[in-house]
């Protein structure tokens, strides 16, 4: 990178870490408290998207019928990705995929697979608070549980799936990958609505009115023609210990997000272009 004639800078040699160390950028981590602060709801413990999607279907689907175990539930989600990629944990498309190890030994041995195996249930886990925070799914104060328009939203978009087929407790290869195509952690890159829904909350699009909470489209489209707000709202600790507004809060996903885009010439034009 050439800043002037006589300066230039590179980045450093990548150093491949050889430790599980969870958060290596300390976003999660509280003495620096830029997750809590800037970009709340992403989650930086895990690296994959598609979890939020998976919930939401979930919670939009099959927690109302109970019938549906949310460990089962994850377990067949863990066999179709595993038989999208025949057993292959390993497989680069499973990378950092919660329990993608499970039955490297023996897939091919096996024809068919019942939910009685365990898994960590860490999909849920590390993304049941993230839902919440994002206005998806929360529990209110009566301990009532409550769905928004967005997680229908960001459910519909696995509509490929039928329910009744995750109330089936034994499943064969053929079965996973006929009823739960498209379902795997992988799928996420052919799914351009779950992709635009997904951005659209990390990046601070969506509002709440009348307490329904919705992707605010009219905001987005805004941004999208070049009318950014640049400015931060106060980034010091809010002193009463309160969570900054709706509105605050999206601003500083927005803002903060921004720097990590990649067409990241194209986007300085348009502001260049809006604050012309
Ligand atoms: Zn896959």
């Amino acid at each position: 990178m050439l800043i002037s004639p006589n300066i230039a800078v590179d980045w450093s040699q990548k150093v491949e870490s050889t430790s599980r160390l969870l958060d290596a950028l300390g976003l999660w981590s509280h003495h620096l408290n830029i997750q809590e602060q800037f970009t709340i709801g992403i989650t930086s413990v895990t690296y994959r998207a598609r979890y939020y999607t998976l919930w939401a279907y979930y919670y939009q689907y099959l927690r109302e019928k109970e019938v549906v175990d949310a460990n089962d539930f994850e377990k067949v989600f863990v066999l179709s990705s595993l038989a999208h990629h025949d057993g292959q944990g390993a497989s680069p498309s499973l990378a950092h995929m919660f329990d993608n190890h499970k039955f490297i030994n023996d897939w091919d041995q096996r024809d068919s697979f019942t939910l009685d195996f365990k898994i960590g249930g860490f999909g849920r886990v590390y993304y049941n608070r993230q839902m919440e925070v994002f206005r998806c799914v929360w529990t209110d104060a009566s301990g009532e549980e409550r769905r928004s328009k967005i997680n229908k939203q960001l459910a519909d978009t696995l509509s490929f799936l039928n329910p009744e087929n995750f109330t089936l407790r034994s499943l064969s290869k053929d079965q996973l990958k006929e009823f739960f195509k498209g379902f795997c952690i992988c799928c996420i890159s052919k799914n351009p609505k779950e992709i635009d829904i997904l951005s659209q909350l990390m990046f601070g699009f969506f509002s709440e009115t009348d307490g329904t909470a919705d992707i605010d489209n009219p905001e987005f489209s805004e941004f999208m023609d070049g009318n950014i707000d640049l400015e931060f709202a106060d980034i010091s600790p809010h002193k009463t210990g309160e969570r900054p507004t709706l509105k605050e809060q999206n601003s500083r996903r927005r803002n903060t997000l921004f720097l990590f885009l990649k067409d990241g010439n194209a986007n300085l034009n348009r502001i260049s272009r809006s604050t012309d």
